[in-house]
């Protein structure tokens, strides 16, 4: 309570009590009968130092948690022996000097003088009904209940009025002020209280032990040293220094008390870095660990001093704005800004990006759980999107929502057998005979249209349902590949693999289980996999996809030529089988410039001892051309769409290209 608000309540408040105090120190002070009789001259006046002393030099304990005054200490040991004229006359000039050193204005000073005034004389009035307290050589039981009830008055009187003052001044309830101050200060205050007989006693043995009351004071302010440090241990990030989650939280929350108050706006912003994990796995965790401090340091200078910023961890921060959406838009570009300047750490520049979702209460919600979990939302969106910054909007949102609902019926759909798997043959090119099948998921909910795999997919890997319903698939494509082996039909089998599918548990190990159950060698199984899926995270996938390869199976990398390819993997992987993408190849009869790439590819392909399947097949012209360039493999509805496992031995019995147009 520095200063105090102008406002008249609280001017009439402080007048009152500097009104009252006033009175009371001139009576106090003024009347002998307010000095005890035969008090030591001497005893009195180191104890008036030593509160004068405790004053000016209070103990302190931390910057959120104010100060001891080991003063009172001493005041009350004053108290007792001196009476209650010499305790509140030391206490004063103490108090004046202290505020006289700190600037303190001329109101706060007599505040806080009148305040210990008037907490001084109710103490010695309670002291006063009790008997023989005043006599500190010979403390008796009987007089502890007396300076108990005294201290107590005493903390409570302070307490009271500090708690009315900052409610006034803050526009608070007393009662949150008071719950929030007493049970930190009632602890330290209470030992103070304590120490005051031993104060009388120590002063009484000898003056010169009297500087050893303070030590206990001194084990106080270690301890609360101590704790405040853990506590902001507790409460920060240890790499950034920035407050984390916890810590987040609470601004978040108390900064939304106070726009609902006020009827302002606030925002939460969710700051996702772009590739950091690139950045991580090829750099090391070392430069991600700086990169993460310097984007930590870089967002602080960004911001307004009031704006709270926090590591929620990983490559997550959050931040507090105080303002409307449109402010914390215009916030969240000026980060970008700041974030996208080259970071020179490794002799080369690094390219930070980040993208930023946010959430303003009170539009978005009200409470840190709805608009942390839309911020969430905002920043997805704003990752697949150009400007990388995306407010919250709640019919984007209902899209999530359609996808959510749509992942709960996918999952009933996956334990009722709902999703099926058909298979779409390939061909050589030169015989026409079918020498594989590519499985493809179904999904044909009862009494409604098919779902898209293109739309279901998506939606199973982003739930985690892609696990199992991959393992669904592979069971059925190793059994029906098991009764075609069997009956002669002679073909290979090709499953699509996500990469969530691929690096949950151990893929390999399920997959030669499956193998051995139904009697087919991992050779007769093709795994197709996207380059993106390995240029997301190599270092996890690289081992995986070897280890499926070890296990004999050929891995294939589809879609070939687009995504975010790079040659490097056709080098770094144990690949046996390329697909170049049906967009090429769909457009190769009609544009030249897709037959060269398909040409090219078809040719680099065997130049490295791959399998060349061409998929996406859709017209003659475009047959022609891929049996003329030796193509070893193709696909497309020009031969067959996907078909159910009961249709593939009259397809492999019949099939010849130009023949067979079945649908699904
Ligand atoms: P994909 O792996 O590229 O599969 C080939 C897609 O091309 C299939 O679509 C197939 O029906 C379609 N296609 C085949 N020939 C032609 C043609 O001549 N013209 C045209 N326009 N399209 C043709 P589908 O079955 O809708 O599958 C879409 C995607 O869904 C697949 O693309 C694959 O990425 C994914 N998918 C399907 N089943 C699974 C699965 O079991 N697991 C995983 N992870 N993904 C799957
Ligand atoms: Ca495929
Ligand atoms: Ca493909």
């Amino acid at each position: 309570m520095d200063r105090f608000h102008p406002h008249a309540l609280a001017r009439l408040y402080v007048g009152a009590m500097i009104t009252a105090g006033s009175g009371i120190f001139v009576v106090t002070v003024a009347s002998p009968s307010s000095y005890i009789a035969g008090a030591g001259v001497v005893v009195s006046l180191l104890l008036a130092a030593a509160v004068a002393i405790g004053e000016i030099a209070p103990v302190k304990m931390a910057p959120d948690h104010g100060e001891v005054a080991p003063s009172t200490t001493f005041a009350f040991a004053l108290l007792m022996t001196g009476g209650v004229g010499a305790a509140v006359l030391a206490q004063v000039i103490g108090s004046v000097i202290a505020d006289i050193r700190d600037r303190k204005p001329p109101s706060r000073m007599a505040f806080n003088a009148a305040q210990y005034a008037i907490a001084l004389w109710l103490s010695a009035r309670v002291l006063s009904a009790f008997p023989h307290v005043g006599h500190p050589a010979h403390f008796t039981a009987a007089q502890l209940p007396g300076l108990l009830l005294a201290g107590s008055v005493f903390f409570l009187f302070n307490a009271g009025v500090v708690a009315l003052a900052v409610a006034l001044h803050t526009q608070t309830t007393l009662r949150s002020q008071l719950t929030s101050g007493l049970t930190f200060h009632a602890g330290t205050e209470a030992i103070l209280l304590g120490l005051a007989p031993l104060a009388v006693l120590a002063v009484d043995y000898s003056p010169v032990v009297l500087p050893l009351v303070v030590l206990p004071l001194v084990a106080i302010n270690r301890a609360g040293r101590e704790a405040v440090l853990n506590e902001r241990l507790a409460l920060q990030d240890s790499l950034t220094g920035l407050p984390n989650r916890v810590l987040f939280r609470d601004r978040a929350t108390i900064a939304l008390a106070a726009a609902e108050r006020n009827g302002t706006s606030v925002s939460l912003m969710l700051v996702d870095l772009d590739r950091f994990k690139e950045i991580n796995d090829t750099l090391g965790h070392h430069v991600g660990d700086e990169v993460l401090r310097r984007v930590g340091e870089q967002l602080r200078d960004a911001l307004r001093e009031a704006d709270t910023v926090a590591r929620l961890g990983g490559d997550e921060f959050a931040i507090v704005v105080e303002g409307s959406a449109e402010e914390a838009l215009h916030v969240a570009a000026k980060l970008r800004e700041a974030l996208v300047q080259p970071m020179d750490l490794v002799g080369v520049p690094l390219l930070i990006d980040a993208s930023i979702g946010i959430a303003t209460a009170p539009e978005d919600g009200t409470d840190v759980e709805t608009l942390m979990q839309r911020a969430d939302v905002a920043m997805y969106q704003a990752k697949g999107s150009d400007e990388r910054v995306r407010g919250y909007a709640r019919d984007r949102d209902d899209n999530t929502l359609a996808r959510l609902a749509m992942a709960a019926k996918l999952r009933a759909a996956i334990d009722a057998r709902e999703v099926g798997v058909h298979y779409q043959p390939q061909l050589d090119p030169r015989t026409g005979r079918m020498v594989g099948v590519e499985a493809l998921a179904r999904w044909q909910p009862d009494g409604s249209d098919p779902v898209s795999p293109a739309d279901f997919i998506p939606v199973a890997e982003q739930t985690g349902l892609i696990v199992p319903l991959t393992m669904y698939v592979l069971e059925t494509v190793v059994r029906e590949l098991g009764g075609w082996r069997a009956a002669g039909i002679d073909v290979t089998a090709s499953v699509n693999l996500s990469a969530r599918a691929l690096s949950h548990g151990d893929l390999t190990a399920d997959l030669a289980v499956i193998c051995t159950r139904w009697h087919v060698p991992p050779s007769a199984l093709v795994m197709e996999i996207t380059e993106s899926l390995v240029a997301d995270d190599p270092h996890t996938m690289v081992p995986i996809i070897q280890r499926l390869a070890d296990l004999g199976t050929t891995i294939s990398i589809d879609d070939f030529g687009t995504g975010y390819s790079s040659l490097e993997y056709l080098k770094l992987l144990p690949v046996g089988e390329l697909k170049i993408d049906r967009a090429f190849v769909s457009g190769m009869s009609t544009d030249p410039r897709d037959a060269a790439i398909v040409q090219s590819t078809v040719e680099l392909g065997h130049r490295l001892g791959l399998r060349v399947v061409a998929e996406g097949v859709a017209d003659a012209t475009a047959r022609a051309q891929l049996a003329l360039v030796d193509c070893d493999v193709v696909q497309g509805f020009l031969f067959s769409q996907a078909v159910p496992a009961a249709a593939i031995p009259g397809l492999y019995a019949g099939i010849s290209p130009d023949v067979v147009r079945r649908s699904a």
